[in-house]
């Protein structure tokens, strides 16, 4: 299972510079590409509000 943002996201930006398959795509809230996530968990460890959830 990919990674998801909900909707606690800021839109901070900080989580896509440590997307090593660049799956984190810019919004009004940020959204991961399923198909890319390599569940990786990098995201959720640079948001500072721990939007990204596992599963
Ligand atoms: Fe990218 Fe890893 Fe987050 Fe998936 S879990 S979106 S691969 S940083
Ligand atoms: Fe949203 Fe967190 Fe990514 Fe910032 S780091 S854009 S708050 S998911």
């Amino acid at each position: 299972m990919a990674y998801t943002i909900d909707d606690s996201c800021i839109a901070c930006g900080a989580c896509t510079a440590d997307c090593p398959v660049d799956a984190i795509s810019e919004g009004d809230i940020y959204v991961i590409n399923a198909d890319t996530c390599i569940d990786c968990g990098a995201c959720a460890a640079a948001c500072p509000v721990g939007a990204p959830k596992e599963g």
